[in-house]
């Protein structure tokens, strides 16, 4: 039965699409709030950048996945704006310029609870709702290597994906007691897979009798994806090689006109991400924390060929301490990790099990009901 409305929370979730992992980690908390809660929340995801703040910040969407391009110029804007003084600097600096802005977003969406989901959010809205406080919540996306701008000691609560980054977050001032490690939410698919390996395997027509190379270049289909499929290619392993290409219709058309040599299936945006993960043996990615996650979940090995410096150091440090995976930045060190496994199914295993040890599938769910806690909803016990 449906709940009466006037009793039903709010809850106001602040992202931005810059990245495709924040909006995945705010659907999967929203999607588990609805499964562990029926008809107790509603959910409102504001884009804070694209829905609120001025020219220039709100093409912040747009610039991102540009800005990506160019590696060294994110790591010194990454690393000129972190650190405890640096951060309250620009705060300061920025604050005047988006007051407004950030006063008519709180404004018009009245809630019982805010999640914020992004950094660049967090000062700004704790400062204005200084006098009418909201609980606030932040979720941080990044594993390890988590900017200072994540971190307001005004936040009733930081989630955290690992201990790593729990260190930081006390190190930037959060009381301890603030601090919760998680994981990443992630959505529910990736928990519970919805079709049988095999199956989908034969659905889509690859051969059952291969390892699968899952080659995932993020939403966008950045980094150095196309050097990587052209090397495993040429490698001609014995495998089938699986690109997903996200929205880079040009990357796509260019990997399926390469001189083929092995099984292979080229793929644009897919909302199918739990299944393919479920159905391959090994994953090639850049060290997008959304795609980590889910990788580890579904026990796969992880090849990262690239990453963000500064803000996905910590990603690849992580996957390589827990012994889930390697970083190859170049091509021909890609070809070597993968040809290792796919030569030696007990290291593939080996990798497997130590990647599925650090899944933490249940996240969005404990999430919501650390949401449902906060927001004053008798939370059930923990099953
Ligand atoms: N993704 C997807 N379909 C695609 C490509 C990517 O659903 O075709 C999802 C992927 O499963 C992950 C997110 O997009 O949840 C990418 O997030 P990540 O944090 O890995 O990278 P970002 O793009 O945010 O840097």
């Amino acid at each position: 039965m449906q709940a009466d409305s006037s009793a039903r929370k709010r809850v106001l979730f602040l992202f931005s699409d810059t990245g495709g992992g924040h909006r995945s980690a705010t659907l999967a908390m929203i999607e588990a709030l609805g499964l562990e809660f029926p008809d107790t929340f509603d959910c409102k995801m504001v884009d804070v950048f694209r829905d609120y703040l001025p020219a220039p910040l709100r093409y912040a969407p747009e610039i991102y996945p540009p800005m990506t391009k160019f590696p060294e110029t994110w790591a010194i804007s990454y690393r000129t704006t972190d650190g405890k003084r640096r951060s309250r600097a620009v705060i300061r600096m920025l604050f005047p310029y988006v007051a407004r802005a950030i006063r008519r977003l709180y404004r018009e969406n009245p809630s019982d609870i805010i999640v914020s989901v992004h950094p660049l959010v967090n000062t700004a809205m704790l400062r204005t709702m200084k006098k009418h406080p909201t609980p606030f919540m932040t979720v941080v996306t990044d594993m390890v290597t988590t900017h200072a701008f994540w971190f307001d000691r005004r936040a009733d609560l930081v989630v955290v994906p690992t201990d790593e980054a729990r260190e930081v977050a006390i190190e930037y001032g959060i009381p301890a007691g603030n601090v919760r490690v998680v994981g990443l939410p992630t959505a529910e698919r990736f928990r519970v897979p919805t079709s049988d390996p095999m199956a989908f395997r034969v659905r889509q027509g690859w051969r059952r009798d291969l390892p699968v190379i899952l080659v995932v270049g993020g939403g966008d289909g950045l980094g150095p994806m196309e050097a990587v499929v052209k090397a495993i290619n040429e490698a001609k392993l014995n495998a089938t090689l699986v690109a997903i290409c996200g929205r880079n219709e040009g990357l796509q058309q260019r990997l399926r006109d390469l001189p083929w040599q092995m099984p292979h299936h080229i793929y644009g945006f897919t909302k199918q991400m739990p299944e393919f993960m479920a159905a391959s043996d090994m994953l090639v990615t850049k060290a997008g924390p959304g795609t980590i996650s889910e990788g580890f979940i579904a026990g796969l090995p992880l090849v990262l060929y690239s990453r963000l410096p500064g803000q996905e150091d910590g990603n690849v440090q992580y996957v390589v301490k827990k012994q889930a995976g390697v970083w190859a930045p170049r091509p021909h060190q890609v070809v070597q990790a993968v040809a290792s496994w796919v030569n030696d199914p007990a290291a593939l295993k080996r990798a497997a099990q130590a990647s599925r040890r650090v899944a933490k599938p249940d996240a969005a769910r404990e999430i919501a009901r650390i949401v449902a806690d906060r927001a004053g909803v008798y939370a059930p016990l923990k099953r």
